[in-house]
């Protein structure tokens, strides 16, 4: 689905359910946010907070949604190339094997145009990876300007298997603040990061292993390590829980995704990107040339029967592109109205991240340098006490004030 164009025709129905009701009833974005008080080992891996429909009304919305990613997408992109924009996202998908990473990529990121997405996936690090800074090919991988980027794993990994297994001797809290002064450097320079950790049941886990085992065509999915990887469930399960709480900033927070569901998760994180993407406020480039002066001079080179041509069809087409920008409009102001809903049904609550926010958004920029990756000393620069650690606050700016 690269284009939302001559799709508008029932656009309107797929968002609601058959009353008439949103099938959001509050905002995911809110449900699912990390905030300091957060407990992983109380969360419901099959619930699917927020979503008052069924799987396949999910299914529809996602693709309605879909439509709105990438017009969105498609902004961004023109903003970079003709605009001067600065502007792009980035969405990192964290979760254990199983838990559903391919499946956001294809399902969710594969609603919009590839020519708009850079992917990159982050296995064990390279032999030239590991004699560097363990942030080295984070930083080369990031999201040029206009392009929606996706990490398949990525840095947490420096924080998550790295852990588990006693691969580097680490101070944690350093890590940890490490990333969030890498990250607050990605988001000043005009980086939206949208963090989704999708968590599976430990049962739900086994039976995905277990089908991949029992299905031919699914063998290749499996990877022997995998058992070894789930034998340490407990140890993963508490490296995700401060690597959670101490990550989860007022600019970059982390959202929890329940992924027992996938069309949950799928639909989730869809609407957490469609609120990252819509809060960019984008528009169609303005072209720094006169478009009357292009077309006179575009109409000498042609004959007059073709010209008429062009005449009627521009017609038609501004009566088009004047529906679809309204319609847009209507789906931005959708997703913003929900973005601003909370669980009561009022406007979305400041989250207590507590008050040293301000320590924290003035802390020196990472300078990782090059020390080596899995020896795993941060450089010195970027050791610098950040304070803020685990105090956030909402970064959706006039979020509270919408209502
Ligand atoms: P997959 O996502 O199934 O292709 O597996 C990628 C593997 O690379 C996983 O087992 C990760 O834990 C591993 N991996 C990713 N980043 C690192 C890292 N920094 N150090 C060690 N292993 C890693
Ligand atoms: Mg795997």
């Amino acid at each position: 689905m690269a284009t939302s164009k001559n799709s508008s025709n029932g656009r309107k129905n797929s968002g609601k359910d058959g009353s008439g009701a949103t099938i959001w009833a509050t905002d995911p974005g809110d449900l699912l946010l990390v905030g300091p008080t957060f407990d992983l080992s109380s969360l419901d891996r099959a619930a699917t907070p927020g979503w008052t429909g069924d799987d396949d009304a999910a299914d529809a919305f996602r693709l309605q949604r879909g439509e709105l990613l990438s017009e969105m997408q498609e902004r961004l992109f023109a903003q970079a190339r003709a605009g001067g924009g600065t502007r792009s996202v980035l969405l990192v998908v964290q979760g254990l094997d199983t838990a559903g990473k391919g499946g956001i990529i294809r399902h969710v990121a594969g609603l919009m145009d590839p020519q708009g997405l850079a992917l990159r996936s982050f296995g064990a690090p390279t032999a030239e990876e590991l004699r560097h800074h363990y942030l080295w090919r984070v930083r080369r991988s990031l999201p040029t300007p206009g392009k929606v980027g996706i990490f398949d794993r990525s840095h947490y990994e420096d924080v998550l298997v790295v852990r588990v297994n006693h691969l580097a001797d680490v101070d944690w809290d350093k890590r940890f603040d490490e990333i969030n002064r890498f990250e607050k450097q990605v988001v000043d320079g005009g980086t939206v990061i949208v963090k989704v950790a999708l968590m599976v049941s430990r049962e739900e886990q086994g039976l995905r292993l277990m089908e991949r085992l029992d299905r031919p065509d699914k063998n290749w999915k499996f990877n022997p390590g995998d058992v070894d990887t789930r034998s340490k469930w407990d140890d993963y399960q508490a490296a995700y829980q401060v690597m959670l709480v101490n990550t989860s900033t007022h600019y970059a927070p982390w959202h929890v995704i329940p992924a027992d569901n996938k069309w949950y998760a799928r639909v989730a994180v869809t609407e957490l990107l469609a609120q990252a993407l819509a809060s960019l406020e984008l528009t169609w480039p303005t072209v720094p040339w006169q478009v009357e002066d292009q077309k006179r001079r575009l109409a000498a080179t042609m004959d007059p029967a073709t010209l008429v041509k062009a005449a009627e069809s521009a017609a038609t087409e501004a009566e088009e592109v004047h529906e679809e920008t309204a319609a847009h409009a209507d789906d931005v102001r959708e997703v913003n109205e929900l973005a601003a809903v909370d669980a009561n049904g009022g406007a979305s609550p400041e989250v207590a991240w507590g008050d040293d926010v301000a320590q924290e958004d003035t802390v020196a920029a990472t300078a990782e340098g090059d020390q080596p990756a899995s020896g795993g000393q941060p450089a010195p620069a970027a050791e610098a006490q950040s304070g803020g650690k685990g105090k956030k606050k909402d970064r959706k700016k006039g979020k509270s004030g919408k209502k």
